[in-house]
């Protein structure tokens, strides 16, 4: 059974930063947040938010830790720990800051222009496999784009549900992406205050310069295949962008985003707004979202949960937060309940 936001709220609570380099984790209270009321939501001042971030109490604790099990799940009950309710930013990964550095600037800005690179040199390729044919070059252009724009939302999907569900700030190269997803869960407002770069910068890891380099390398002559796969690339980047405009309001995107929105062409507030109930099983989306009833219907994740439980019996994050959805999982039952 699903929990409803207002129960995780009073009861889940807490967080644990994840860190590094001891065996020990350290609690940290969270502001509670709420976003099924996102066409109306208000965000604190930028000054509010930092006085929020800077008033955590730490308290520690001493638990055995691996990347395979940190022990903590976000959302999970009796953390004893107090989450002030309010619509605040909060850092809850140790280490991670709302501000945007150099290094971030850097990384973006590079992978954004060997993306372009690789992009236009597909395009070039493809305007002379058509013997130069400008229509034909277009068309063949636009419809690769298009049909990268729709697997880009299932590709998101598959790679929101993997990190919300499995492994934790420990996990090898993959680690502060996961911390990074797993906290949203606790405080979903803090995207809200990220600067593009600050963002969007972790997913130059998985999508970033050696993926899309490797990808052109092994498409070979096939330049519908390149562009296809390296225009997915920027999409799985600028999906957290596309995240945070639907945590923001409207007045505080480009008009042209409220349009995006409205057509379907980005996230919406409301669309996004249903995964951030607790088990967070379903909506994992957050390109369009166009897949998100086809595969929340259809039960894809919870058959991807069976799947991997069945080969290396790692049970996913949503069946920790709802016992109830690992037992319909485990009898086959895998269609949402709604
Ligand atoms: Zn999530
Ligand atoms: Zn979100």
């Amino acid at each position: 059974m699903k929990k409803s936001l207002g129960a995780i709220l009073l009861t889940a609570a807490s967080s644990q930063a994840f860190t590094s380099s001891t065996c020990e984790t350290r609690r940290v209270p969270l502001h509670s947040t709420v976003i099924d009321e996102a066409e109306s939501m208000t965000i604190p001042s930028a000054g509010e938010a930092l006085l929020a971030g800077e008033s955590y109490a730490r308290q520690e604790t001493i638990t055995p830790k691996s990347y395979l099990d940190d022990g903590f799940i976000y959302g999970l009950d009796d953390s004893g720990l107090e989450r002030p309710k309010g619509k605040n930013a909060n850092v809850v990964v140790e280490g991670d800051s709302l501000e945007t550095t150099p290094f971030q600037v850097g990384l973006v800005s590079s992978t954004f222009a060997v993306q372009a690179f690789f992009a236009a040199n597909a395009i070039h390729t493809l305007f002379e496999q058509t013997n130069g044919d400008v229509g034909q070059t277009a068309a063949f252009s636009v419809a690769t784009v298009v049909a990268s724009w729709v697997a880009a939302d299932f590709g998101s999907g598959i790679f929101h549900w993997s990190v919300d569900n499995y492994g934790n700030g420990r996990t090898p190269i993959m680690g502060n992406i996961i911390a990074a997803f797993q906290g949203h869960h606790s405080a979903p407002w803090t995207i809200a205050y990220r600067g593009f770069c600050n963002n969007v910068y972790k997913l130059c890891i998985p999508f970033g310069i050696p993926t899309v380099a490797a990808i052109n390398y092994l498409s070979g002559d096939n330049s519908m295949a390149a562009l296809f796969f390296t225009f997915f690339c920027w999409i799985e980047i600028m999906s957290q962008e596309l995240h945070k405009w639907s945590h923001q309001t409207k007045a505080e995107v480009p008009s042209i985003v409220n349009v995006l929105q409205d057509l379907g062409i980005t996230i919406g507030r409301v669309p996004h707004a249903k995964h951030h109930t607790a088990p967070f099983e379903g909506n994992y989306c957050i390109v369009s979202g166009l897949c998100n009833e086809t595969l929340d219907r259809s039960g894809f994740f919870r058959w991807m949960e069976h799947t991997v439980y069945k080969i290396n019996g790692v049970e996913s994050n949503a069946w920790k937060l709802d016992p109830e959805l690992k037992e319909r999982t485990l009898s086959g039952k895998y269609a949402m309940s709604e």
